[in-house]
């Protein structure tokens, strides 16, 4: 069963008031069912809130409207190739998957690598690529990518997705100890160097090391 007219009223509603007004993130956020990257049953009832839920490895799939910014942030056009860090639901990457050309995704767990492969499977998102690996060290095989989301926190931002990121790309990542309040900040990268700008205080699982047990 897919989300009701009155599910998506309130997801949408909820999304503006904590600001994405991007139009077409907002557009995006209403073709992809949140009900179908939470775990059925357990937490069905809630997956149109604007609330973080917990999801299996003991991970987390963000709030709908930290999804919603962290997308704004990202000025994501249709030509982009993008890497995202920490695929957990699959559902970054599937908003993701509406707006730009491609989107590789990478995450730890393989458990969390099937279950997100088989929603993509099950709603035709082709463009997106998962990958089962260690994201820090970023995809060197497919950089440079134009847009680079991270959704777990590292103290820094990590040294090789830096590097993977093509001139003019931009970047968006938490930032900070994993127990305190971290702080989303943007990254673009220039022909000289790096800008940073802060965007709001957030809280991501860490940034982990090696591939996940479980
Ligand atoms: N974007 C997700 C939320 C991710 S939660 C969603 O939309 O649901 C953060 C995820 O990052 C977790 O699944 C965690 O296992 C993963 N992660 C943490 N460190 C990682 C690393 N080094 N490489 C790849 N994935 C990592």
């Amino acid at each position: 069963m897919s989300w009701t007219p009155e599910q998506k009223m309130r997801l949408v509603f909820a999304l503006r008031s904590k600001g994405v007004t991007d139009k077409r993130v907002l557009t995006a956020m209403e073709q992809i069912d949140r009900g179908l990257f939470v775990q059925q049953g357990l937490f069905s009832d809630r997956a149109y809130d604007d609330t973080p839920l917990p999801i299996a490895c003991g991970q987390t799939i963000s709030q709908p409207s930290i999804v919603g910014l962290m997308t704004q942030a990202l000025q994501v056009t249709p030509r982009d190739k993008v890497l995202e860090l920490g695929t957990g639901s699959g559902y970054q990457a599937a908003v993701l998957s509406q707006l730009v050309r491609r989107v590789y995704t990478v995450e730890r767990f393989k458990r969390l690598v099937d279950q997100s492969q088989a929603v993509f499977d099950a709603l035709g998102l082709t463009n997106i690529t998962t990958f089962l690996a260690d994201g820090s060290h970023g995809l060197p095989d497919h950089a440079p990518f134009d847009r680079i989301i991270v959704t777990a926190a590292a103290e820094d931002p990590p040294g090789p997705l830096l590097a993977q990121l093509r001139i003019g790309g931009i970047m968006v990542l938490p930032v900070g100890q994993s127990d305190a309040v971290q702080t989303l900040i943007r990254v673009r990268r220039t022909a000289e160097g790096y800008d940073y700008d802060e965007l709001c205080p957030v809280r991501f699982v860490p940034l982990l090391e090696g591939l996940g047990r479980e």
